[in-house]
């Protein structure tokens, strides 16, 4: 599970990590109806920072990052992002979803519009950019996936690991200054997880802010400032990949990483 991308060299040259705080999350707390989801949730994640994710399946990890954007609403707690608190405020979270790109298991393209006219849709609609330059944009980042020789092409015409990349690439062409991506490659044929973790490794190092969902632990250990364990709504712990892999505190994480590595 973890060798996909082994025979790469991850260039560390520009991935520091600033003093700024991107995202600082308070004893925050959710509830769908009456089940308690996430449970004091306090998670401060630097500018420049790359973390992923673990944790078994219903532990919450999709929810967290989900009320990082807002597609889900904590109910106790706060949520800082980019210093705009996350509140019932509309302007608020126009401006959070503005800034933070989000990537999913199942890509969620629009199947009736072109890979381009994917890429060009909220920047045009959202940001207002003139059309012409909304193209040069998702041409710049279709490039950036090695796929520009698909925008004329439909979703559906492309392979699953080609239309994560599209999603990618429409995300950055939005300019998020963080991404958060929950299970990208969870969805994929083994040979398409590559090129895809390869994306977001060159995301990685040119700088990107990324809270990624995923079990690709080779991935973690290239990659990751810090791994956190998530389990029962909580984190449970957190470390440098290192430490974590080799050296696990809790009896939680410890059976976990039995199960997966
Ligand atoms: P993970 O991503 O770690 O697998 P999720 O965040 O998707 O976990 O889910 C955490 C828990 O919340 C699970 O028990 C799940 O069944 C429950 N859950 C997720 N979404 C909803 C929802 N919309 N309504 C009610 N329960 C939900
Ligand atoms: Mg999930």
């Amino acid at each position: 599970m973890s060798a996909e991308i082994q025979d790469r060299v991850v260039d560390r040259s520009k991935m520091n990590v600033s003093d700024e705080v991107a995202i600082q999350i308070t004893n925050m707390n959710k509830w769908y109806g009456d089940f308690h989801v996430l449970r004091d949730i306090n998670l401060t994640v630097q500018r420049g920072e790359r973390i992923v994710i673990a944790g078994p399946s219903g532990s919450g990890k999709s929810t967290m990052i989900r009320c990082i954007n807002r597609l889900e609403e904590h109910q106790k707690g706060q949520i800082i992002v980019d210093g705009t608190e996350l509140s019932s405020d509309l302007k608020n979270i126009d401006k959070i979803r503005s800034e933070v790109g989000m990537c999913f298991q199942h890509f969620n393209l629009f199947p009736h519009l072109t890979i381009l006219e994917n890429c060009t849709l909220a920047p045009m609609w959202v940001r207002k950019t003139p059309k012409k330059e909304a193209e040069e944009l998702a041409m710049h980042f279709l490039e950036k996936v090695k796929i520009p020789d698909q925008a004329n092409k439909y979703p559906g015409m492309l392979s699953g690991g080609q239309q994560q990349r599209v999603a990618i690439a429409r995300s950055l062409c939005m300019q998020p200054r963080i991404m958060l991506f929950d299970e990208p490659t969870s969805a994929l044929d083994p040979e398409m997880i590559k090129e895809v973790l390869d994306t977001m490794v060159t995301l990685a190092e040119e700088g990107m802010t990324m809270l990624c969902v995923t079990h690709e632990m080779g991935f973690a250990r290239q990659v990751a400032d810090r791994v956190i364990f998530m389990d029962q709504g909580q984190i449970v712990e957190q470390n440098e990949p290192e430490e974590f892999f080799n050296n696990p505190k809790s009896e939680r994480t410890k059976l976990f990483l039995s199960q997966i590595l």
